[in-house]
């Protein structure tokens, strides 16, 4: 199969950096700001706000995942839920300069016995960063990922993966699984990488339960019933693109009608509102996720997240 071959420009980079730092200070301020008792609805728009603050957009809604949650819940319009006392919690952030988007996430726990848990996915992601490189194929990285995760005595969770990324695309086609798996598919030089392992003490499975308030423009086909919706869809993408947003930005920006606009194409498929993923087998999960580069002879971990523990 032939990958064709391109290179980042020093100004692609650039941006890429700055997003990448911008990341890595919210995800230091979480580590201010998330505590047991404070509203997740808090926390979220101080998160982002520093994001605009610092220069950049947001890459799509700061996710904030309780316990067996292991990712896709921001906090809704009016959300009431709280930091639960000696809960293990996923903060996801991502931002993007001019479209050249980071993503990454921290695992935050207000119990020392999920201490191993955080470490496994930690330690799972340390390695596949020493070992991601021009040349080798997406299911090896996996391989690392599943036997880091696997020694401390944990199962990562198989149908939640990495991804690369482009420009204005978080998930770019090619997958890094967090299990071994054979794949002929390999990383090349000059692509851009989101390495995010999941453990957890429960089944390694994720399935979908209540609504995250997240959405997505799904597609721009023209809705016929409606010149005023269709205007509507036209700004979501003017503001968005393709990239997830959330709920609490649309109320911001158009009100209660927003949302009920935005139900509306919810219903006639242009917009995709993602559910809360949690472990089928209930189990506590764990995640860590850096974004890398992957330049010929060395990796550019742009979010740094390693160096805030
Ligand atoms: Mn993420
Ligand atoms: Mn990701």
């Amino acid at each position: 199969m032939h990958e064709e071959v391109f290179m980042l420009t020093d100004d692609e980079i650039e941006k890429y950096l700055k997003a990448g730092d911008i990341v890595h200070d919210t995800l230091n301020l979480a580590l201010d700001v998330v505590k047991e008792g404070v509203s997740l609805l808090e926390i979220a728009e101080k998160l982002e706000n520093n994001i605009v603050s610092k220069g950049g957009q947001p890459a799509f809604p700061v996710n904030i995942s309780i316990n067996e949650i292991a990712a896709h819940y921001s906090p809704a319009v009016n959300d009431t839920k709280i930091i639960p006392s000696k809960s293990i919690i996923k903060v996801d952030v991502g931002a993007h300069v001019d479209g050249y988007i980071a993503d990454a996430a921290i695992t935050i726990s207000f119990s020392p016995d999920f201490d191993n848990l955080l470490v496994a996915a930690r330690e799972a992601l340390r390695n596949a960063e020493s070992y991601i490189h021009p040349g080798k194929s997406l299911g090896s990285i996996g391989e690392v990922i599943e036997k880091v995760i696997r020694r401390y005595g944990f199962i990562p969770i198989s149908n939640l993966n990495g991804h690369k990324i482009e420009r204005y695309n978080l998930h770019a086609g090619k997958s890094v699984p967090n299990v071994s798996m054979y794949t002929f598919r390999k990383v090349t030089r000059d692509e851009v990488y989101a390495i995010e392992p999941f453990a957890t003490n429960g089944e390694g499975f994720v399935i979908e339960r209540e609504n995250g308030h997240i959405c997505q423009i799904m597609t721009m086909r023209r809705v016929k019933e409606s010149k005023e919706l269709n205007m509507f869809l036209k700004g979501l993408w003017r503001d968005f693109r393709s990239l997830p947003f959330a709920e609490r930005w649309v109320y911001k920006k158009y009100g209660k009608r927003g949302l009920e606009d935005l139900e509306r194409l919810i219903s006639l498929k242009r917009v995709y509102r993602y559910n809360a993923l949690v472990d089928r087998g209930a189990g506590l999960v764990s995640q860590f996720e850096d974004t890398m580069i992957v330049r010929e002879n060395k990796v550019i971990v742009t979010t740094r997240v390693l160096e805030l523990f």
